[in-house]
């Protein structure tokens, strides 16, 4: 099976203000909006999900979310 390493995006709580584009931007859901401590933010909620494709890195109008390579590779 071939391994490849593969970007996660990674949301920062402190800028995330809940707006939920990118959970509609994502393009295999694998994003929502989970409330904690009385705020929204957004989460990946499965990361074998995610593609890695970046989409939502780019619509984020607070730059709230930025893709890290994934130390150890990924097999899928
Ligand atoms: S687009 Fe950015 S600010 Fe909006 S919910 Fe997603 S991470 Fe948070
Ligand atoms: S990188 Fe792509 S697949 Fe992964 S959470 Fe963002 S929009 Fe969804």
């Amino acid at each position: 099976m071939p391994a490849e390493r593969k970007a996660l995006p990674v949301i920062d709580p402190a800028r995330c203000t809940g707006c939920g584009w990118c959970v509609a931007v994502c393009p295999p859901h694998v994003l929502s909006l989970e409330v904690k401590a009385w705020r929204k933010t957004s989460l990946l909620h499965d990361e074998a999900g995610c593609t890695g494709c970046a989409k939502c890195a780019v619509k984020c109008p607070f730059g709230a979310i930025t893709m890290h390579r994934q130390a150890t590779p990924v097999v899928r």
